[in-house]
């Protein structure tokens, strides 16, 4: 049976502001560890966030560029997890009254087609920290945190289930970051992390209206990573599907 594809792209873009989302504290990369960290960033208590003017005027930037309508009353949200590197054990970002909705992109394909891709919402919303496990100087059994990234301001970028193919996915990703670029809001690293991209895939047989379960593939750091990621996840799903398997979300 002929499966296709539907994928959804999170794109996470750090907004290069001068200082946090919301605290005056350098963004600037490559301090010391924990050199950068304010009270706000540390989620002490009793402290007052104030919001960077220019992370919002960067978020309406894009969403005017992208046929977004720009929400006039936007709201922020608490998003409770606990790890290490989030010491307030919540995140500040959007839930309902993102400050941009309802956009669209267009891309175009090899064969110069063009496709139209809805952007469902483009939020704002602050970094985390980060856990330190992998260099040298981090003995085996130990974890350690740098909060400098603590408060980065980020957008977040959802897209439609509009993607048909990997091919798809990585020509939409080369638009977004040549977007960012363009508009001055984000340097578009991927390899350094100022864009990160998780992907939604599933799969369904061909005719078939609603959509498959989905799984996500999280964090992946280059444009070409993130095309083979989702290669490989099709090809799983359909290999489940297909020996009579059920795909868990
Ligand atoms: P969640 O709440 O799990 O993050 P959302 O509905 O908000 O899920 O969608 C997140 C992303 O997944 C969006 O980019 C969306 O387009 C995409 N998506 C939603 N459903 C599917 C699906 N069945 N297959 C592939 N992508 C999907
Ligand atoms: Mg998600």
């Amino acid at each position: 049976m002929p499966y296709e594809p539907v994928i959804g792209l999170e794109v996470h873009a750090q907004l290069l502001t001068e200082s946090k989302i919301f605290s005056p504290i350098s963004t600037k990369f490559g301090a010391a560890a924990n050199a950068q960290v304010s009270p706000v960033c540390a989620g002490m208590p009793g402290v007052l966030p104030v919001l960077n003017r220019k992370a919002v005027a960067f978020a309406i930037k894009i969403g005017l560029a992208t046929n977004c309508k720009i929400a006039p009353l936007s709201i922020f949200a608490r998003k409770h997890y606990f790890y290490p590197d989030l010491p307030k054990g919540y995140q500040i970002s959007q839930y309902e009254e993102p400050i941009c909705e309802h956009g669209e992109i267009e891309i175009e394909q090899a064969d110069g087609s063009k496709k139209r891709v809805r952007l469902v919402r483009i939020h704002l919303e602050e970094d985390a920290g980060k856990s330190v496990h992998a260099e040298s100087f981090v003995a085996d059994n130990e974890t350690l945190i740098d909060l400098n990234r603590c408060g980065t301001p980020l957008i977040e970028i959802v897209s439609g289930p509009d993607l048909s193919t990997p091919r798809e996915a990585y020509l939409y990703l080369q638009y977004l970051r040549q977007l960012v670029r363009y508009l001055g809001i984000c340097d578009g690293n991927m390899e350094e992390g100022s864009l990160r991209c998780d992907a939604n895939v599933s799969v369904r047989p061909v005719g078939q209206k609603e959509f498959g379960v989905k799984t996500e593939i999280k964090n992946m750091n280059s444009f070409r990573n993130v095309e083979r990621a989702i290669e490989y996840e099709i090809a799983r799903q359909i290999s489940v599907l297909e020996s009579g398997g059920k795909i868990v979300q």
